[in-house]
């Protein structure tokens, strides 16, 4: 989708700062990072949210894939005091760009829980 910021990142017409990437995902920095690791887990495939994901007929595989990644991508960017996975669904959710994705966030201790 060529309107679409996360695809063209991930078709290469935009750059970001790659950490991780298979044939399922690409895994890149936030631009504009909360914490001192802010990563983005994107799923190639163009998807809105993760209803979207839920509905699709491979989306169990496809969150498996991404949850069987969490180790690697871990282990690489050294959140070994743990993280935080986020997917904003929704514009009540706080998504702002139209293509899955989570956020994992870490290298500090988080505070400022909301649940
Ligand atoms: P959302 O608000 O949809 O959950 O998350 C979108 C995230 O994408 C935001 O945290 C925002 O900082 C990040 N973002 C937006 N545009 C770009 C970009 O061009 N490159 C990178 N690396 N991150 C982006
Ligand atoms: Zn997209």
């Amino acid at each position: 989708m060529q309107d679409c910021i996360f695809c063209r990142i991930i078709a290469g017409d935009i750059s970001a700062d790659l950490v991780y990437q298979n044939e399922n995902m690409v895994v890149f920095r936030d631009i504009n990072p909360v914490a001192p690791v802010h990563l983005l887990v994107v799923p190639r495939r163009h998807i809105k949210d993760i209803l979207e994901l839920a509905a699709a007929e491979d989306g169990l595989d496809l969150m498996g894939a991404v949850l069987r990644a969490l180790p690697e991508i871990a282990a690489k960017v050294g959140v070994t005091q743990g993280f935080r996975l986020i997917n904003n669904c929704g514009p009540d959710g706080g998504q702002t760009i139209p293509h899955i994705h989570f956020h994992l966030i870490g290298g500090q201790k988080l505070g400022e829980k909301l649940l």
